[in-house]
């Protein structure tokens, strides 16, 4: 880990919740894994795991207003699913706070709530790597994931994606298009 990556942790143990940040730590070296298994760039894949909950520091309603007044907008979908505004913020946050320049690993934090059609590689990584990181409280379905996030990666993001519509549907919470979208698009 390079000195920059070794300062955001430290930062980040000190701002989020511990659980969150155990969490953080399980994504960074799942993603870290995952760009070693299908030729990806482990550190890019260190870096966007490391801060891809960074705005988790506080909650959604402070959330809202760091974005209004980063004057970062958001959609319809975005205000009334807040647990989505998180990656938006992250990434701004990721960019002017923790300096990173890299466009791949701010895309990365961008979508890996959501997903979307098409993701690179890196997206798809931390799309992933949110989903199975060990710290994951079991689902159904979880272990299918994980297993195939190893050998057929798209497969993977087409099952969670799948996992998380019919988990937000069966409790009668909204789905963000770029959920469903993420999930035709992985369908085929
Ligand atoms: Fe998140
Ligand atoms: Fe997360």
């Amino acid at each position: 880990m390079t000195e920059e990556l070794v300062k955001i942790r430290k930062d980040l143990s000190k701002k989020l919740k511990k659980e969150r940040f155990e969490h953080t730590t399980g994504v960074m070296y799942t993603a870290a894994s995952l760009a070693m298994c299908h030729g990806g760039d482990v550190e890019k894949a260190l870096t966007a795991g490391l801060l891809h909950d960074c705005a988790k520091y506080c909650p959604a309603k402070e959330q809202i207003e760091l974005c209004r007044k980063y004057g970062i907008r958001l959609t319809d979908s975005e205000l009334a699913m807040p647990a989505l505004i998180h990656a938006k913020l992250g990434a701004w946050l990721a960019e002017h706070q923790y300096r990173i320049s890299d466009q791949a690993v701010l895309g990365a934090v961008t979508y890996h709530t959501t997903g979307r059609p098409g993701m690179t590689l890196l997206e798809k990584i931390i799309y992933i790597a949110d989903y199975i990181e060990p710290n994951r409280r079991m689902i159904p379905g979880l272990d299918e994931v994980r297993s195939t996030s190893f050998h057929d990666i798209d497969r993977a993001v087409c099952l969670s994606a799948e996992h998380t519509v019919n988990y937000l549907r069966e409790n009668g919470k909204s789905v963000d298009p770029m959920t469903v979208s993420t999930y035709e698009y992985y369908r085929k």
